[in-house]
């Protein structure tokens, strides 16, 4: 039966892998919602050629320029705008597969709503399910949902798991370990001291992936693989002491899953996401991604490191959130969208953006998660104090080099 989807995100990078392999299968896909925030033109290059039944925008302004341009090309798609209308497209009827390829917090809340409505969520926005874990993981379980993760190493992870609901892989499948690979980004070998000077184009210069701007930098300082830890741990229903990090520059092997009997499955393919996206979208089955074949021989080296933490201390802060619980993960994830825009926005040095994290942590006192207002009052909480410190640190109320303020 074909799969009537609708896609969070469809202007940003997973977006548009996704419509290139949507578009590859017209007989297994089609599309119901796309959704962007402020880029308008691709909205409307997308509706003309996929024709949705909806489209999304983040303010009434860029909504009637969509709107106008979809009139003049004859395009029938309604066009509504605002966080509500992000919900009422992930909970939609006319909608089985919800795509949440929203960058950051503000996925969490269609996120969330596809859950509720029982959808099948293929899930790139690892921030909605950091920041709400267990209240997630629930909200899928109690609506009959189906979470399938597209995120490259935890599709990974998945391909490798026996074919078990999450609670039996942790008690029954025998799986040991998960091990995480990790690039390392574009600063795995640069000397520490010179990382206070890079500039966002150097942090979004990710030597295998091509991404959006906010995950290229959480790669450079490795945020983004500590974020991919928690996302573990509420995907496999495993603790973190059994999730490993795993340092391996080339990315062809993607993840790996260890087992009491001591096999070790990985998955490999080309550092391409249409291949996770593919997966995710036919599940069970598999249809062409177009992803060219993986050339082993060509590459011929694979080889692997373990994480240096004090190189990377966003890492360590991830690791530290997800071991305190509570509204530990959502402070750490809001800090950290903080301080990446700063920096996208050269307003805080590279090397600031853990500073910022770690001095958030430490300030906001670390309260149960119980409840979604719980998490959204952590998350405000975050902000505010993160924002505080970037406007000391880009006003230079601080004087010492941001490398050895963080060591502190
Ligand atoms: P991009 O920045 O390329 O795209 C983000 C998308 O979200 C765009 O469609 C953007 O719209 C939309 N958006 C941004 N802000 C808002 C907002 N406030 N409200 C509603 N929509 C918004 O991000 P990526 O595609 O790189 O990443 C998306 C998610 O997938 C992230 O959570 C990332 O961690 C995860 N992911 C990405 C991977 C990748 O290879 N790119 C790999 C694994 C996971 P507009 O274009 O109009 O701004």
């Amino acid at each position: 039966m074909q799969k009537r989807l609708t896609l969070l995100g469809s202007t940003g990078s997973i977006g548009e892998s996704t419509l290139d392999v949507v578009a590859r299968h017209p007989d297994r896909f089609s599309v119901h919602a796309l959704t962007a925030h402020r880029n308008g033109d691709k909205l409307v290059a997308q509706c003309l050629r996929f024709q949705p039944d909806l489209a999304v925008v983040g303010d009434a302004d860029t909504a009637a320029k969509v709107a106008a341009a979809l009139r003049a090309g004859g395009c029938r798609t309604e066009v509504l705008y605002g966080a509500e209308a992000l919900v009422h497209a992930a909970s939609s009827g006319q909608c089985d597969t919800v795509v949440a390829a929203i960058v950051g917090a503000a996925g969490l809340a269609p996120t969330l709503a596809a859950a509720r409505a029982g959808k099948r969520i293929l899930l790139a926005n690892k921030e909605a399910l950091v920041m709400s874990g267990q209240i997630f993981i629930d909200a899928v379980r109690d609506h009959g949902a189906v979470l399938l993760p597209v995120d490259s190493e935890h599709n990974a992870v998945f391909q490798c798991l026996p074919r078990c609901a999450a609670d039996e892989v942790a008690l029954h499948g025998g799986v040991s370990r998960i091990i995480l690979t990790a690039s390392g980004g574009p600063f795995r070998t640069r000397e520490p001291s010179t990382l206070v000077n890079v500039t966002p184009d150097e942090a979004c210069k990710h030597p295998n992936w091509v991404m959006g701007r906010k995950i290229s930098v959480d790669s450079a300082t490795m945020m983004n693989k500590g974020l991919e830890v928690i996302e573990a741990h509420w995907l496999f229903d495993l603790p973190g002491s059994r999730i490993d990090v795993l340092i391996h520059p080339q990315s062809v092997i993607h993840s790996m899953v260890s087992y009491a009997d001591g096999s070790v499955l990985a998955q490999l393919g080309n550092p391409d996401m249409r291949t996770p996206i593919a997966h995710a979208l036919a599940y069970p089955d598999r249809v062409e991604s177009g992803v060219a074949p993986l050339d082993l021989a060509q590459i011929a080296t694979l080889t692997f490191e373990k994480p240096d933490f004090e190189r990377f201390p966003c890492l360590a802060l991830a690791i530290k959130a997800l071991d305190a619980g509570g509204v530990a993960s959502a402070a750490l994830n809001a800090a950290n969208e903080v301080a990446v825009e700063a920096f996208l926005a050269r307003r805080i040095g590279f090397m600031a953006i853990g500073e910022v994290v770690e001095r958030v942590l430490n300030a906001l006192p670390n309260t149960s998660a119980a409840t979604l207002d719980d998490v959204l009052a952590a998350d405000a909480s975050a902000r505010r104090l993160a924002h505080g410190f970037v406007d000391k640190l880009s006003s230079g109320a601080s004087s010492t080099p941001p490398a050895e303020r963080i060591a502190h």
